[in-house]
C-alpha cells in the first residue's frame, strides 16, 4: 500500500491501514475546513500529549467548529492505539477534526457535523545530529487578519508547503519564513531559535507563527538550567551572524542547522543541551 502501519480511530472504533473518513461532500476537502495537531510517542514516553490535545480543540473552535473529544478521552485513545504497535516503534499521534456538511455547498459549514479522528502511525525520528540546510524564502506568513494563524489549522499549511518547495528545488531542507512585517517568524514546521556569544534569541510570539509547544518547553528548560533565552523580534541578519541555529517541533523535538545560505555552521553547544534537556524532560 505504501503506507507505514496505521491505527485511526474514528466513529468509535480503531481502523487499520488507510480506510476512507471523508465523502465527495465533506466540507473539509472542498473549503479546508480542517485542524490538526501532532505529537510523538517514543522510548515509552509522549511528552505535552495533554497540550497537543488541549490545543487541538483550541484549533477547532478558532475555526468555528465544536471539538467533540475532552483531553482525557484523547489521552485515554492515544494509550490504547499505541498498545496496537510494537513497544520499540517510534509513533506520529496526530488528531484532527474537520468539517463534514455540507461540501462545497456552503461557505461556513454547520459546527455540529464537526467530525474527529486520533491517527497514529509508525513514522522514525530523524536520527541524533541529522542537520539542516536552511535559505530565506521569498514566500510570507499571512497576518491574523488574513488568516486563522492562532490555529493548526490545514488551510495555513499550503503556503508552508510552497516555501518547502522552493527551498527544495534550490537545494536546502527547509526554508526561512518572515511575518509580513518582515520578521523572522519560523521554519515550515518548526520553530527557530539561535544562539550569539552564550545567549539564545528566538522570535517572540507575536501571533503571525505558531507558537510551538515544543518551543515553548525548550524556553522553559533552558531558562530552568539558567541560560539567558530573548524573545524579541529578529531579523534575517541576526541568523546569518548567529554561532548557533536550531529548530524546534514536535516531530524531531531539538534539531541542529548545518548551513544556513552558503555559511557552513557547525551545530553547536546550546543546541546540543537543549536537546538534552528536553530528553531528560521527556523521560522524568
Ligand atoms: N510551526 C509550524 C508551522 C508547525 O507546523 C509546527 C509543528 N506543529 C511548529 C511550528 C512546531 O510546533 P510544535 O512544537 O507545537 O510541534
Amino acid at each position: 500500500s505504501g503506507w507505514s502501519e496505521t491505527w485511526t480511530w474514528f466513529d468509535g472504533a480503531w481502523h487499520e491501514g488507510n480506510p476512507p473518513i471523508m465523502g465527495p461532500r465533506t466540507h473539509a476537502a472542498w473549503l479546508g475546513s480542517s485542524v490538526f495537531d501532532g505529537a510523538r510517542f517514543f522510548e515509552g514516553v509522549m511528552p505535552d500529549l495533554d497540550l497537543h490535545c488541549q490545543r487541538v480543540n483550541d484549533s477547532a473552535l478558532a475555526l468555528g467548529m465544536k471539538p467533540t473529544m475532552a483531553v482525557g478521552e484523547m489521552l485515554e485513545l492515544c494509550q490504547d492505539g499505541i498498545a496496537k504497535f510494537s513497544s520499540d516503534k517510534q509513533i506520529y499521534i496526530k488528531p484532527m477534526y474537520w468539517a463534514e456538511s455540507d461540501g462545497p455547498g456552503v461557505i461556513a459549514a454547520d459546527p455540529d457535523s464537526t467530525r474527529f479522528c486520533m491517527c497514529l502511525f509508525d513514522a522514525p525520528m530523524a536520527p541524533k545530529g541529522t542537520a539542516a540546510a536552511i535559505t530565506l524564502s521569498p514566500f510570507r506568513r499571512p497576518t491574523m487578519e488574513t488568516m486563522p494563524v492562532n490555529a493548526k489549522a490545514g488551510c495555513l499549511y499550503p503556503n508552508n508547503a510552497r516555501a518547502m518547495m522552493e527551498a527544495k528545488a534550490r537545494g536546502f531542507d527547509n526554508a526561512v519564513v518572515l511575518d509580513m512585517l518582515g520578521n523572522v517568524a519560523e521554519l515550515t514546521s518548526a520553530n527557530i531559535f539561535m544562539a550569539k556569544e552564550g545567549e539564545i534569541h528566538t522570535p517572540a510570539a507575536n501571533g503571525t507563527f505558531l507558537n510551538g509547544i515544543t518551543r515553548q518547553r525548550v524556553i522553559k528548560l533552558l531558562r530552568d538550567a539558567g541560560y539567558k533565552v530573548h524573545e524579541r523580534t529578529l531579523g534575517y541578519d541576526a541568523f546569518l551572524e548567529a554561532d548557533e541555529i536550531f529548530s524546534t517541533g514536535n516531530y524531531n523535538k531539538v534539531s541542529p542547522v548545518k548551513r544556513i545560505e552558503t555559511r557552513d555552521l557547525q551545530p553547536g553547544p546550546i543546541g546540543a543541551k537543549a536537546r538534552e534537556l528536553y530528553w531528560d524532560f521527556a523521560h522524568a
